[in-house]
């Protein structure tokens, strides 16, 4: 057994094969073969579909573009059939029990390094030719395979790193849980994992060895380890851990329904965070108060390279309002830039994109997109209690120009006769010491503020919060954060507006006591922190 240990970032354990995920290389993944006999088969009939396609191409050509052309598909099925090829193929799924298609990708690579040297060849200039049917079989190959994705055996998946947009689009039913060699804590990536409650380590490092493709491993997400090939005891032990994460969740499921009152009586509302439309499920199934934070730019991050339209996104909102209820729910305005890069929007390289062209400043640069975006929200909110809410703010000004285009938007709406909520309430991300310092002033022009503390971490220690070498400095304890959120509960009080928070600092119950004292309105968290913090208040005197 191999124990490797990363960051935990979201509980649970998860157990199961491990499959490799390499961006770029999809199709060709490296999974150890049970079966030998039968892999030589897929390959054998490749090769017959393969060769039939060959033939058929060489047909087409002679017709169309002469013999000479018809030669190069001549040589392509020569490739396909010679001895060399495809007893290096075979040796390597019979010898190393790799899968097919990774069999002939390596095959291929060798036999061009062997034969392209050589005078006497007939490869020789024409490696194209050789990967052009490597390419062909393992297409095939690809769609004939029995897949562990394709059959819908769960797996466990590890990768190099994972974008938000990969971690959005895990299937859960597919995928019971990651691993990867790098990644920070305070990534979307990991925020997605947690709201998703997808078992996960990152930042493994290079222990995280490819050779480990599809071999029995453990995810213990509580300890932020990995083993690989467990051994009894171990296996023992953590699949009584995953008992006890039942019996917990048992005890969790009993506050379902209940209040989110202290002792005392105080009360607080605990809300949601999401990404999309398929985590509202799971804000139901835990009881969630509301809404406190739909991050609307995965939409724009999952739609092809393109903008996501205005129907598209009203249908969204719209079934969000709609399954919450008379509970708000809080659009936050595409935060796009930073870490959450949208092929949509095209932001030129920036040496420091984090402190670059994100949030409020593309919306307010591109006013279209951010029409479109408004006025889907406004369509939608007819249909339940829906909040807009502008990220990265760092003056009044950007406020005042967000609610004028806001303005205008209802405007058009009312002249085309299309229903919305004229009420509809406006809050504002305070993510930045500017907003922070400014937020008296910012209260005045809003109805409700949100702290993002991950942001307000990073911009008040300058330290990127994904940055993996500052991990052990990037404390979200930090005196001088606990001192801003304080200062900016206090001016929006007195002027009697709401103050949430959404950063994964409102999860963390070492500080919702101090959160309470400080009159917070409102937490907003992952959907599997709801109960555990409900649990936490209502324990507090
Ligand atoms: C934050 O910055 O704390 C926040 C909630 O926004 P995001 O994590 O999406 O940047
Ligand atoms: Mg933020």
């Amino acid at each position: 057994m191999i124990t490797l240990t990363g960051k935990k970032i979201a509980e649970g354990i998860a157990v199961g094969k491990l499959a490799f995920y390499s961006r770029g290389e999809r199709e060709i993944r490296r999974i150890c073969v049970e079966d030998t006999e039968k892999e030589l088969l897929r390959f054998q009939k490749a090769r017959e579909k393969a060769d039939q396609e060959l033939r058929e191409i060489c047909l087409m050509s002679e017709k169309e573009l002469g013999e000479a052309n018809a030669m190069i598909f001549e040589m392509q099925q020569m490739i396909l059939a010679d001895e060399e090829f495809v007893n290096g193929v075979t040796k390597i799924i019979c010898g190393q029990r790799w899968n097919a298609e990774y069999a002939v990708q390596e095959a291929a690579e060798s036999f061009v390094d062997l034969f392209s040297s050589r005078d006497t060849s007939y490869i020789r200039g024409h490696e194209a030719d050789v990967r052009d049917v490597a390419f062909r079989l393992v297409r095939i190959l690809a769609r004939s395979r029995k897949d562990r994705r394709l059959m819908g055996e769960p797996f466990i998946m590890a990768a190099r790193d994972l974008y938000p947009s990969e971690a959005l689009q895990l299937d859960k039913s597919k995928v019971l849980g990651f691993v990867t060699m790098y990644g920070s804590i305070n990534s979307h990536t990991a925020a997605l994992a947690r709201t998703r409650g997808i078992p996960s380590v990152i930042g493994i490092g290079d222990a995280l060895k490819k050779d480990y493709d599809g071999k029995t491993v453990i995810i213990d997400g509580f300890d932020g380890k990995l083993y690989i090939e467990p051994d009894h005891s171990t296996m023992k032990r953590m699949l009584q851990k995953k008992k006890q994460n039942v019996r917990r969740a048992e005890v969790l499921e009993r506050l379902k329904g209940k209040e989110n009152v202290t002792q005392s009586g105080q009360k607080i509302d605990v809300c949601a965070n999401i990404g999309a439309r398929e985590d509202i499920e799971s804000v139901l199934s835990n009881d969630a108060n509301g809404i406190g934070l739909f991050r609307s730019e995965f939409l724009y991050m999952e739609n092809g390279g393109k903008l996501p339209t205005e129907d598209q996104q009203f249908r969204v909102y719209r079934m969000a309002a709609e399954a919450m209820g008379m509970k708000r729910v809080v659009i936050r305005a595409a935060d796009i830039g930073g870490d959450k890069q949208a092929e949509c929007v095209r932001i030129p390289s920036e040496a420091n994109p984090m402190m670059g062209y994100r949030g409020i400043r593309i919306l307010l640069d591109k006013e279209e997109m951010f029409r479109t975006q408004l006025r889907a929200v406004l369509r939608a909110s007819a249909f339940g209690n829906l909040a807009i809410m502008f990220p990265m703010i760092t003056a009044v000004e950007e406020v005042t120009a967000a609610k004028k285009i806001l303005e205008k938007v209802k405007e058009e709406l009312r002249s085309e006769k299309i229903a919305f909520d004229h009420k509809i309430e406006i809050g504002v991300m305070i993510e930045t010491p500017a907003a922070v310092m400014l937020s008296g002033e910012l209260a005045r022009e809003v109805d409700f503020f949100s702290i993002g503390t991950n942001d307000l971490t990073q911009y008040t220690l300058a330290m990127d919060r994904q940055n993996l070498r500052l991990s052990g400095y990037y404390n979200p304890h930090h005196p001088a954060l606990i001192k801003m959120i304080r200062i900016v509960a206090n001016n929006v009080h007195l002027e009697g507006k709401r103050i949430g928070i959404c950063g994964d600092l409102a999860a963390d119950v070492s500080l919702t006591e101090m959160f309470l004292k400080m009159g917070i309105d409102e937490l907003s968290v992952a959907p599997s922190q709801i109960l555990p913090l409900r649990k936490k208040i209502r324990e507090i005197r």
